[in-house]
């Protein structure tokens, strides 16, 4: 058994970071287990490649068949620095062989306690700060608001149009999209008031000017005094990685103040070291009053977190807050040791460093293929938005042609955008220049093919 998992170790750490394919995609193995999957797993849980992984490290993922893939979504910025990341396996594995749960809220433990810690002294701000710690980003969602709500004694939420925030029921309303998260789903949770966001792309608007717009929406139809809470993603995500205009996210900001409004930034995909900063909220000088982490916190282990300030965080009475595995052991062991890599590894040079590499590559493109109407995104978060070429229509026939060519070829390029009309790049901070310039000629060619 000893022997079995050391060599399993062994055989992840050891893959050569290359792509290579070497049947068609998905291949008979991946094709068999499909068909295991159609039986037993419903349609709901959809499916984007039916390639099946087998192992992964650094920036590639093996599959059954044995192809290698330059993962350009790292499971949607999950494994930010890297699949199977040593430190990572190795924290998890200790944890798992001491104590793999106890429940925080009956008898604690420390590594819960550093999570806390350590997102306290890295979230924007010098305040005083709280964190709990939840499992995933729709619960950390859902308890933000809860938390808000508390606090301020007032019941609205306000959202920006585009945005996403998960598939629970609270969430679903929270969403811009319906189709597919909440088409049948319904009734949604009320009190939900969804406002013009900034995309810069499509509105041309400076970030004073999309502020005055957001605000004096949610001035007319539901007032300040009756909001708890503001909603923002600094770079929204699903939505298609729409960078703020500037000045906007710091308006907003001032508004909720000046009117006792949590200001809240959704980061669980922005977050977590991706755009080489340790929270994209960093880029636009702004201090939420509470900074929502998820996805990338914890190495590929299921963990979420509400950091907050101290005195907003305390408004919940004891008990109010926590569920079973909430800051499970493993995961905060996780994550305790992705702190560390980022910190002693210095990450987010690296988030810098993938930045400039992919945005240089796809302006290049751009000027060959006016179906990239749009290169936009910081750090290794970046996204092309394609267009009916001459327009700002979307195209997402594109969009879909080129992630199903780059899978062909071996690399996992993820789509993205309420129209279907986004390509994102969302690469683990362990992807070389070389992986990237490789992944990007294969996308040269898919637009060439076009
Ligand atoms: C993924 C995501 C969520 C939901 O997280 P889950 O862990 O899937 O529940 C919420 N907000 C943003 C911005 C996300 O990207």
């Amino acid at each position: 058994m000893t022997d079995l998992l050391a060599e399993t170790t062994t055989s992840a750490a050891s893959i050569v970071q290359e792509r290579r394919v070497v049947t068609a995609v998905p291949g008979p193995k991946s094709q068999a287990l499909h068909e295991r999957r159609l039986a037993v797993v419903p349609a709901g849980v959809g499916t984007t490649l039916a390639v099946y992984i087998e192992k992964a490290h650094g920036a590639i993922v093996v599959d059954v068949d044995g192809n290698q893939f330059i993962d350009l979504g790292a499971g949607i910025g999950v494994t930010t620095i890297g699949h199977t990341n040593d430190a990572v396996v190795a924290a998890a594995t200790e944890q798992l062989n001491n104590v793999t749960h106890t429940l925080f809220t009956i008898t604690p433990y420390e590594s819960y306690v550093r999570v806390a810690e350590l997102l306290a002294e890295h979230t924007p701000g010098d305040h005083a700060k709280k964190t709990v710690l939840v499992n995933s980003g729709a619960e950390a969602v859902e308890n933000g608001v809860k938390i808000a709500r508390k606090h301020t004694g007032r019941y609205g939420v306000a959202v920006l149009e585009h945005a996403y925030h998960g598939r629970t029921n609270l969430t679903m309303a929270m969403n811009f999209k319906a189709s597919p998260y909440s088409t049948g789903f319904g009734p949604f949770a009320g009190d939900v008031y969804r406002a013009p966001s900034s995309y810069p792309f499509h509105d041309g608007l400076s970030g004073p000017d999309a502020a005055k717009r957001t605000i004096s929406y949610l001035e007319k139809t539901v007032g300040a005094s009756d909001l708890a809470c503001l909603i923002v993603e600094p770079i929204q995500g699903e939505g298609g990685f729409m960078v703020p205009a500037d000045g906007y996210l710091p308006a907003l900001q001032d508004w909720c103040t000046a009117n006792g409004i949590v200001f809240i930034a959704d980061e669980i995909q922005s977050g977590m070291a991706r755009t080489g900063k340790y929270w994209a909220s960093e880029h636009f000088g702004v201090v939420p009053d509470m900074v929502l982490s998820a996805k990338g916190i914890a190495g590929g282990l299921p963990l979420a977190g509400v950091t907050g300030r101290a005195e907003i965080m305390d408004s919940a009475q004891p008990g109010g807050l926590g569920g079973t595995f909430g800051g499970n052991p493993v995961a905060a062991a996780a994550a305790v040791a992705v702190f560390e890599q980022i910190e002693s590894n210095d990450l987010l040079a690296e988030g810098t460093r993938i930045g400039a590499t992919l945005t240089a590559g796809l302006l290049e493109l751009q000027k060959t293929y006016p179906v990239i109407g749009d290169v936009r995104g910081i750090g290794a978060m970046i996204a092309i938005e394609l267009v009916q070429p001459g327009t700002t229509d979307p195209n997402p026939e594109a969009v879909a042609a080129l992630s199903a060519y780059a899978a062909q070829n071996g690399v996992l390029l993820l789509t993205a955008g309420t129209y279907g009309n986004v390509l994102r790049f969302l690469p683990s901070l362990a992807i070389s220049d070389e992986l990237l310039a490789d992944a990007l000629s294969v996308i040269a060619e898919g637009f060439a093919r076009l």
